[in-house]
């Protein structure tokens, strides 16, 4: 296929909000692409040249992309910024001034073609490296159309934001070759183990269907990781999943490990970033301790002092999430890594394998002597009861020791990649309040607010939830109190790295909510609560009736919102759709005490 009609295809879909009809353009899309350039449409259409977790990025800046686009142009920098200052738009500046230029040079490229230079464009790195990026994009620019350019440019920048996700990909998928949404389950579940859209396009384009059963781990290809559910005592634990294996919540980052004897091992964060480089001592414990020629495990590792000879609390082991200064800081806070889950071993796929058989294969794994103070990688403890209060007690030593809680896992249950389910279930701390757990919440944006803050430029800031079932986020708290001065300079800066100039198609915000500044889903933050109340303004939950005049609507039932929210922490290692769920906070809801 042409580029050209791929940024039809684009410029279609940016004008239609709703999900099933992004959804039907996508699979008329997908039917149309060939095997070969399935997968780097995708990428593209992602904003990317690769899956998500590979870290390439195109590494330019506007104003190196402008500098390409004066050059390609032939136009006078200023008199192209002064246009772009009235347009707004770096896309539609481009696209504008392209129309008024001709070019012996124009061709119409295939995607294929496009995808080619743009991964040479990435791949130019070092000294001279934006010379050489400017020159593929100016010569790109000569050949491409208008519309065409528009495109191009806003992928390079990291803005294309075509507002659906993932998962409508998957939607799509189904369509493509069903022509409706049945195959989406059994998509997602082989999604979950193998996150790469271009990949599992690729496959269900050549074999269809049948493609789906030969996707299994593979080593560098990060697992989505599966979640906990929440319980609030032994005795539930006990009744819901019967005698199962207790360990420690260790409060720290949760790390999966792919390892392929004679290369370094790669760490994989929550949201499949890879963060290697952050944690050199863990990927050389991996090198140590590990008795396998390639592996997949999980675990989470967590800061130890060594004065004091004992774990260190997550607000001192967060000081390892740097970009500098990587060497010295490993020195003063060394990470100890608790290994808890085997996924893959040797050619062998461990997902579908009862909990118990995991473990022990696991311990076999790894070469340890189980000391602290000198090892790196340890596999973490266990004891396997089904006794209420043996399981309280372990719970209160590990409170008493400084960790976050318990968590209890199903001695046949099997891995299940990026579920939240009962197979594994968390017992924690309970606060003074009447919420047994903080929530994670996304920021929809702020306002600038006044009096002492209209220093900082923000003065509140609007969260909620995501609706998992309809692939919206709706609203449940305004927050203006609690933050230090520093938090609040932190969000600002985080908020306007994701601004938006418009309200997102996917917020649901009541007018009385609405903000000064949108951002783009990005921002999760863990935030904590007295309680959980019904709120008419707020739209989690809400649901909407004709109003008597048949002209209006009006609110049916409340909404859900939070009292005396507050910020615990800003929770880079998730993405917004690991946000707690509308469900999740229903379950809180009715589990509030009292
Ligand atoms: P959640 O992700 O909210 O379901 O909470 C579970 C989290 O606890 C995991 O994501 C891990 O980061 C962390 N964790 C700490 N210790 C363990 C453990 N022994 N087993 C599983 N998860 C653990």
């Amino acid at each position: 296929m042409k580029f050209s009609k791929l940024a039809v295809f684009i410029e279609k879909i940016e004008q239609t909000s709703s999900r099933l009809s992004i959804t039907h353009l996508l699979a008329e899309l997908f039917q149309k692409l060939s095997t070969g350039e399935f997968d780097k449409t995708i990428y593209l259409l992602q904003g990317r040249v690769t899956p998500l977790f590979e870290p390439t990025e195109f590494g330019m800046g506007e104003k190196n992309v402008i500098r390409g686009v004066v050059v390609a142009l032939h136009l006078e920098r200023k008199f192209f910024e002064q246009e772009y200052k009235k347009i707004g738009d770096l896309g539609l500046t481009v696209e504008h001034f392209k129309k008024q230029f001709s070019s012996f040079e124009e061709k119409d490229l295939s995607i294929q073609e496009v995808y080619k230079d743009l991964v040479d464009l990435a791949k130019k790195q070092g000294t001279g490296s934006q010379e050489s990026k400017t020159n593929i994009l100016a010569h790109l620019l000569r050949q491409l159309d208008p519309l065409s350019s528009r495109y191009l440019v806003r992928i390079i920048l990291g803005v294309l934001r075509l507002g659906f996700s993932d998962m409508t990909v998957l939607d799509a998928y189904s369509w493509m070759l069903k022509k409706d949404k049945s195959l989406r389950p059994l998509i997602e579940k082989a999604y979950h183990v193998r996150p790469d859209l271009g990949f599992i396009g690729a496959v269900l384009r050549e074999k269809g269907e049948k493609g789906l059963s030969n996707i299994h781990p593979t080593v560098f290809t990060p697992i989505l990781m599966m979640r906990a559910e929440r319980l609030s005592s032994g005795a539930e634990i006990v009744e819901k999943i019967g005698a199962s294996a207790i360990e420690p919540k260790y409060d720290g980052f949760r790390l999966q490990v792919h390892y392929k004897k004679g290369e370094p091992a790669r760490l994989y964060s929550r949201n499949l970033e890879e963060v290697s480089f952050m944690y050199p001592d863990v990927v050389e414990g991996i090198k140590k301790n590990i008795k396998a020629r390639e592996i997949i495990i999980e675990g989470e590792a967590i800061g130890y002092d060594i004065k004091r000879d004992r774990l260190l609390p997550f607000q001192q082991t967060v000081q390892r999430k740097r970009k500098y200064e990587i060497e010295a800081k490993a020195k003063e806070i060394p990470l100890k890594f608790f290994v808890f889950e085997l996924l893959y071993k040797d050619g062998s796929d461990y997902i579908n394998k009862p909990f118990s058989e995991r473990r022990k294969k696991l311990a076999k794994s790894i070469r340890t002597k189980n000391d602290i103070a000198k090892d790196t990688v340890f596999v973490a403890n266990e004891t396997i009861t089904d006794n209420p209060q043996e399981i309280e007690k372990i719970f209160a030593d590990a409170l008493a020791e400084g960790l976050e809680g318990i968590i209890a896992k199903r001695l046949d249950g099997v891995y299940q990649p990026g579920a939240r389910a009962s197979n594994w279930i968390k017992l924690k701390k309970s606060y003074s309040s009447k919420i047994e757990d903080t929530i994670d919440c996304v920021v929809f944006g702020y306002d600038f607010g006044k009096g002492k803050r209209t220093g900082f430029g923000i003065g509140a800031f609007l969260v909620g939830l995501f609706d998992d079932k309809r692939d919206k986020y709706a609203t449940i708290a305004k927050i203006g109190t609690g933050l230090t001065d520093e938090e609040w300079r932190e969000l600002r800066k985080r908020c306007d790295k994701f601004k938006s100039n418009k309200k997102p198609t996917a917020y649901e915000v009541d007018k009385q909510m609405e903000v000064d500044v949108w951002v783009n889903p990005s921002i999760v933050v863990e935030i904590q609560a007295d309680e959980i109340t019904r709120s008419s303004v707020h739209t989690a939950g809400r649901t909407l009736k004709a109003s008597k005049s048949g002209s209006a609507f009006e609110v049916d039932t409340s909404g859900y919102a939070l009292r005396f929210p507050r910020l615990v922490r800003f929770r880079e290692d998730k993405k917004p759709n690991d946000a707690t769920t509308l469900q999740e906070l229903k379950n809180m809801f009715q589990a509030q005490k009292g």
